[in-house]
């Protein structure tokens, strides 16, 4: 009788799911394996809101795996130790697992491979998590993409079509003692502020299902505008079960192209914007596997010289709490306090605001969001960060700063949005809260704070420094 223990990390679904399929194909006993091991991701340990999902996520699986007659043994600290107890214990001859991309899982990874190789098992890891890998794309000249629509092109016209694999099921799925409960992670806030974001999600294979079916019924028709929407639910809100490995591109893709087909030829949607939206997730991963070292350094190195303001905590503070007095801001970074999730419009603004409006580092705003988002993601964030502050690959140039009373006046006409997350401001005319610099009395008699800056002023200001980088 052959054992194998399937070794999972950011794939917590048991639907195409290379590893876990490959090992239940070769082996009789299948031992389903978590080790929690934060230090592996140092410096980018897990933030909060993302540990929050991930307590759930783990116990989604571990559901997954009973109704199967299996659970997920679950352990928390050395990966290599706790893998060599496991092998003892069970007789395993091979460890599959799905791979990893950041730099320091990377490193991790190929530590772990060589050390059980060493002691004579077989190690298999699967390619699971993208489309295609971050290595798997050149330009013509054999370099690294820096620019996305060529690497869109050449991806697309490439994207592999295979049909996404089927659920795995185990001959029989090995229990050992020793497996923890998921609360012993301690994942879960002491000081319980999560209910916002347990009011909006539902971590799990099940609840990416469910959240694609409810996109594929609806939003995706209308992608290329409603995305734009930050009132409406016009996008797919996969990005943290995407993180998390609980759903994968390919089953998107294929799930929205069999509803497609089945959709009467002229009301068939456009599945390329999004698509193309899949593929900035393949891009920054294509990034950041090439040059590991931007999540704490400009992509661009001509902003080493950049001119930002001193950290400023105060200022800080008022932009991570939602009380900069800009409303659109505001209802973003209240939105995400409240849900661990913004819309990507408003994150652009969120973040135009805080590194050319306020100068503050781009790195004091990836920081924050990687506490509190559900969906933080070392490769997204950090092209997200870079893209918005004009340092990054294909970034959005320096002098393009989001004037955010224009941008929520074009893409939230009725202030919807910004009711919503700005409750104090609900009985004032959409109009009035967007020109409140006309008004300042209005939204000051609701308790609104002032503008923290004078956005003009400080626009200037950020060009300024810009062109002294320039020159
Ligand atoms: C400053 C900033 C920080 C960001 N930080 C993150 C992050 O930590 N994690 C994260 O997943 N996304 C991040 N994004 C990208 C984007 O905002 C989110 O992926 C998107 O809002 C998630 O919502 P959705 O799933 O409904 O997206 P949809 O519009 O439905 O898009 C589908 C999927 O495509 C991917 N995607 C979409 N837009 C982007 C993008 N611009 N870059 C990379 N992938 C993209 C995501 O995986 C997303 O789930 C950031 C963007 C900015 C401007």
């Amino acid at each position: 009788m052959s054992t194998a223990i399937v070794l999972f990390r950011r794939d917590l679904r048991l639907a195409d799911n290379p590893a876990l399929l490959a090992a239940c194909a070769k082996h009789d006993r299948i031992l389903p394996t978590y080790v929690h091991a934060p230090a592996e991701h140092a410096p980018w340990t897990p933030g909060a809101a993302s540990r929050w999902w991930l307590h759930h996520g783990l116990q989604a699986l571990r559901s997954q795996l009973a109704a199967q007659g299996g659970d997920l043994h679950l352990l928390a600290g050395d990966t290599l130790e706790h893998l060599r107890t496991l092998i003892r214990a069970s007789g395993a001859t091979e460890v599959h697992w799905n791979r990893r991309y950041e730099p320091a899982g990377i490193a991790s990874d190929t530590a772990l491979k060589a050390a059980l190789r060493e002691d004579g098992l077989a190690v298999h890891s699967h390619a699971g998590h993208l489309w295609r890998e971050p290595w798997a794309l050149a330009t013509d000249a054999g370099q690294p993409y820096r620019v996305f629509t060529p690497f869109w092109r050449k991806l697309r016209a490439g994207l592999p079509d295979a049909a996404p694999l089927p659920v795995a099921r185990a001959r029989e799925w090995l229990r050992l003692p020793g497996s923890l409960p998921t609360t012993a992670l301690e994942l879960l806030p002491t000081i319980r502020w999560d209910a916002g974001l347990a009011g909006h999600w539902t971590p799990g294979e099940a609840g990416a299902h469910e959240l694609l079916e409810i996109f594929a019924d609806d939003a995706v028709a209308d992608y290329a505008q409603g995305r734009d929407l930050p009132a409406r639910h016009g996008t797919s809100r996969l990005s943290s079960h995407l993180h998390f490995g609980e759903i994968t591109p390919a089953q998107i893709r294929r799930v929205l192209q069999d509803r497609a087909s089945r959709t009467d030829a002229r009301k068939r949607p456009d599945l390329e914007p999004y698509l193309r939206e899949l593929g900035w997730r393949e891009f920054a991963h294509h990034l950041l596997h090439h040059f590991p070292h931007t999540p704490d350094a400009n992509f661009n190195p001509r902003f080493d010289g950049f001119r930002w303001a001193a950290a400023d905590e105060a200022l800080l503070e008022r932009w991570r709490r939602g009380r900069t007095g800009i409303p659109l801001v505001d209802a973003g970074m209240r939105e995400l306090w409240h849900t661990g999730w913004m819309h990507n419009r408003v994150r652009m603004v969120v973040a135009s605001f805080l590194t050319k409006n306020l100068r503050q580092h781009w790195r004091h705003g990836a920081r924050w969001f990687w506490d509190t988002l559900v969906d933080a993601d070392l490769a997204n964030n950090t092209l997200g960060w870079q893209w918005v502050a004009g340092c990054g690959a294909d970034a959005a140039p320096y002098f393009r700063v989001f004037n955010p009373y224009l941008q929520a006046a074009k893409f939230d006409p009725d202030a919807a949005y910004l009711k919503r997350w700005l409750p104090e401001l609900a009985s004032l005319p959409a109009k009035t809260i967007h020109e409140a610099w006309r008004h300042p009395s209005a939204l000051a008699s609701k308790g609104y704070p002032a503008p923290m800056v004078d956005l003009g002023a400080s626009r200037d200001a950020a060009l300024a420094a810009w062109g002294a980088l320039a020159d």
